[in-house]
């Protein structure tokens, strides 16, 4: 628990747990993020004992809370006459960080480029698979284990995993699923903790998680191999993240239907066969892949108004769990830019070494220097000579996207936002013609880009700017709003050409 205030409270929790004829009344604000996942911990720690937990937004009304409180303390009378039960209760628990060797490991899916870390962690020897895309029911089961106040991702998660340990003949104890660590500010460090929980309430304390950590950019999680791991599977979301640009550039101009889907599919696989072998010869299958979509028969004689999709990075790409977003802003006539998922680990290296200056860290330091310049060799090794058949220019980098957010979100908060607002600083003037920002409903990082993404939009000549809060349920009036924000994209490329084409006549 990384929230002071969390540690207070789980505190007061057990002191009132263990005190006779002290109860508690848990205060809290709708949509209050910790607060998703505080109660939860606390709900275990008063197990057998009644409290009062009171929610309470702008709209609440006296007379509810009266009522309430009432009640509660009716209950209180009926507690005291009853004969104190022992109660297990359920707490979170240290996880490994690298997988045990005679266990599955199974990836949560969260993009195709899930498939190829679950490769890199097959070519060091470690069993390891992808669990199905998120459907209704992975997100059902999420929410009926959940209070649903919890983050979106965290719902979709617990159904996932939840969904392989209660399959006919599953066996937790040749089980792990992986589920990161993180020191906050959000809630993400959260998941496994309460995965945790839920796995040892629900009855399957063998399951394991394994939660590297942001503190060393994962390097933890393949214990003695876990330099070869890393190393393969940054080359995998490298490889991914080209393949999803190149079909996303070639997609929305083919001429027949279909071809990009299958040549994507057919592509993720060649790829996912080469990182589980080691990566050898990935140059030239990438080369490949770009020469296959290259014949791919388009028109391109216009080009459409592109869309940056930024965001969350679990839901981004996720279309069962972020309403299938790209493919409709696709359907509507644009092109559709997703921000890269390997910015997510350049900025988990970044962090390493500003995180070890600031302790003082020296090894630390050295340790992050080596693996920021080793990724960036292999970027330019990979993808060096095959960066002309994509639209590079719209590429940022991490140092020009933390530079460039500091005007609305200072680039030391921590997650999503410096990354979502300094890309979008820098896209908008490299020829995007609108923002497409998903955010998990109730998302703390997502509200804050929320907040300031009026202020961007209005310094940068009012360029289309869409916050797509998201929760599960796909509704007439997201449709709506993406037809409103398309025409709004396209209305403002447009004008964009226009303008452009005066001042080269003048
Ligand atoms: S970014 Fe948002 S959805 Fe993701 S863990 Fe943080 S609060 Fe939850």
């Amino acid at each position: 628990m990384y929230w002071p205030n969390g540690q207070k409270i789980v505190a007061a929790a057990q002191y009132v747990a263990k005190t006779d004829g002290l109860y508690a009344v848990y205060l809290s604000n709708f949509r209050c993020g910790p607060d998703s996942f505080i109660w939860h911990y606390v709900t275990e720690e008063l197990k057998g004992k009644p409290f009062l937990h009171l929610e309470v937004d702008e709209h609440s009304a006296d007379a509810g809370m009266v009522t309430r409180i009432e009640a509660f303390l009716d209950s209180l009378k009926g507690a005291e006459m009853n004969e104190k039960k022992e109660v297990t209760v359920f707490k979170p628990r240290p996880s490994p960080a690298s997988p045990p060797k005679n266990r599955t490991l199974y990836f949560p899916y969260m993009h195709d480029g899930a498939y190829l870390i679950a490769a890199a962690a097959r070519s060091i020897g470690v069993a390891s698979e992808v669990l199905p895309k998120q459907t209704g029911e992975e997100i059902a089961l999420g929410r009926k284990y959940t209070s649903s106040k919890e983050c979106f991702p965290m719902i979709c998660t617990t159904g996932s995993f939840l969904k392989k340990l209660m399959e006919p003949g599953a066996d937790p104890s040749r089980m792990s699923f992986f589920m990161p660590d993180h020191n906050g500010p959000c809630r993400f460090g959260q998941y496994n903790q309460l995965h945790r929980v839920l796995f040892d309430r629900l009855g399957f304390k063998d399951a394991e998680l394994i939660t590297p950590s942001n503190d060393t950019s994962y390097q933890d999680i393949a214990g003695d191999h876990g330099q070869k791991f890393r190393i393969n599977a940054w080359k995998g979301f490298v490889s991914f993240d080209y393949l999803r640009k190149i079909y996303r550039e070639t997609r929305p101009y083919e001429l027949n239907k279909g071809d990009s889907d299958v040549l994507y599919e057919a592509s993720l696989r060649k790829l996912e066969h080469c990182i589980e072998s080691g990566s050898k010869g990935l140059r030239k299958i990438l080369a490949g892949i770009a020469h296959d979509f290259m014949a791919i028969p388009v028109d391109k004689s216009r080009r459409k108004p592109v869309v940056a999709v930024l965001g969350e990075i679990f839901m981004r790409d996720n279309a069962g769990c972020n309403g299938n977003i790209a493919n409709r802003l696709e359907d509507l006539g644009v092109e559709v830019l997703i921000g890269p998922f390997s910015e997510w680990i350049s900025y988990s290296t970044y962090r390493f070494t500003r995180d070890s200056r600031w302790r003082n860290d020296r090894k630390g330091v050295l340790k992050s220097k080596i693996q920021g310049v080793g990724q960036e060799v292999i970027v330019n090794y990979l993808i060096g000579g095959i960066k002309k058949f994509v639209d590079h220019e719209k590429d940022v980098s991490l140092h020009d996207m933390l530079r460039l957010s500091n005007k609305y979100v200072n680039e030391f908060y921590d997650g999503d936002p410096p990354i979502a607002i300094g890309s979008s600083v820098a896209l908008a003037s490299r020829g995007v013609s609108g923002m497409a920002a998903i955010l998990p409903f109730t998302c703390m990082p997502g509200t804050l880009v929320a907040s300031v993404s009026d202020s961007f939009r209005k310094d940068h000549n009012n360029i289309p700017f869409l916050n797509i809060p998201y929760d599960g349920q796909d509704t007439v009036s997201l449709d709506t709003k993406l037809q409103a924000f398309v025409f709004q994209v396209k209305e403002y490329a447009a004008a964009t050409a226009l303008t452009q084409l005066v001042s080269s006549h003048q």
